[in-house]
């Protein structure tokens, strides 16, 4: 029988990547392609990759592909090869090498087969996910931002459009991309006439994006192929101006990539200029917003005064309750479970 799946557990494997020696590379690529049995596709994968020491994560679908993993470099040109030649449509797929990344990200290789890569809530047999808008790069994008008769459009979550974005773009404010397909063509009824340009962040959100707006009736539809990441890429690459003003929301540590110097995004404590990402100190909000180092200061790195004061509390009672030292207590901090409980305990005990 073949490994099909990881058995070994997370801190072992967690530890087995620092310990390596051999440089890795984190490699993302994606493809809608009709997949008839995503289940065995996904199998067949497993094995391969798992022989090239792959990790990282990978959605299956019926509609295609979706990775994010980190590859060693020593494997990498055997990792091309094999994926190239696993089916027509994922030959030359573009694979987006991740530069400032020591590759080390990932320690497990997960492969998930899901019901769609992006979750979209479509039920309509008649969606044509092939009809899709025209993919643009840096240099058309540049000419079409000036143009009045043309709409971009930031199909990316509301905080991530809000410390950066195309000049003038509009976004569809919403939370989940499932709210904001119909929301868009809602949106933009009576932008019809415009040609429309579409982008997030590495392309597969708008490339669906597009073709839902062309299924309902909007003729000129673009979008930014590979998304913000390879239009910055581009544009440096052919000496263009950057016309993606701000910094790039990421999903890691950083919170952000810088593109220029802009700063669009204001604390939402006191409303000045900021455009730092953080997430509430209070372990149980732990609400994602934006802070200046003064409210940083002022408010203990809290989202509000209550998430402050209760913080505080939680501290002052695992003091008590544990005795224990301010090391440990840093210790417990990390544990969410724990002070869910505690915090649980907290507020009974000040009601009764
Ligand atoms: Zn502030
Ligand atoms: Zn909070």
């Amino acid at each position: 029988m073949p490994v099909l799946y990881n058995r070994i557990s997370n801190e072992e494997l967690k530890k087995r990547v620092l310990n390596e020696t051999d440089p890795r590379a984190t490699v993302s690529f994606y493809t809608y392609f009709v997949i008839d049995n995503p289940r065995a596709f996904r199998d067949n994968l497993y094995i391969k990759l798992n022989k090239l020491k792959v990790f990282g994560r990978i959605y299956v679908a019926k509609e295609g592909i979706n990775a994010q993993i980190s590859i060693p470099k020593n494997n990498f040109l055997i990792f091309k090869k094999m994926l190239f030649t696993l089916h027509p449509a994922l030959n030359k797929v573009r694979l987006n090498i991740a530069l400032e990344d020591n590759g080390k990200s990932f320690w497990v290789l997960r492969l998930k087969v899901r019901e769609r890569i992006v979750a979209d809530g479509i039920n309509d047999e008649n969606f044509d996910l092939k009809n899709i808008g025209e993919y643009l790069q840096a240099d058309r994008v540049n000419k079409m931002i000036d143009d009045p008769n043309t709409l971009f459009v930031d199909m990316r979550n509301h905080y991530e459009y809000e410390i950066g974005y195309f000049e003038n773009a509009i976004n569809i404010p919403s939370d989940t991309f499932r709210e904001q397909l119909p929301l868009a063509v809602e949106m933009l009824q009576n932008s019809k006439h415009k040609s429309i340009v579409m982008y997030c962040t590495g392309g597969i959100r708008c490339e669906k994006a597009s073709a839902y707006m062309r299924h309902h009736g909007f003729e000129n539809v673009y979008h930014i192929e590979g998304g913000i990441i390879a239009y910055v890429r581009q544009a440096k690459e052919m000496g263009l101006p950057l016309r993606f003003i701000g910094k790039n929301f990421v999903f890691d540590q950083r919170m952000g990539e810088r593109i220029t110097s802009d700063v669009v995004a204001y604390c939402h404590q006191c409303d000045t200029l900021c455009d730092t990402h953080v997430n509430c100190k209070n372990k149980i909000c732990h609400l994602l917003f934006i802070q200046c180092p003064n409210c940083a200061a002022k408010f203990d790195g809290c989202c509000s005064i209550t998430c402050k004061e209760e913080m505080g509390l939680l501290y002052k009672a695992l003091l008590k309750r544990h005795r224990i030292s301010n090391n440990k207590i840093k210790r417990f901090n990390k544990s969410k479970k724990l002070l869910n409980r505690t915090m649980q305990f907290i507020r009974k005990n000040n009601h009764t």
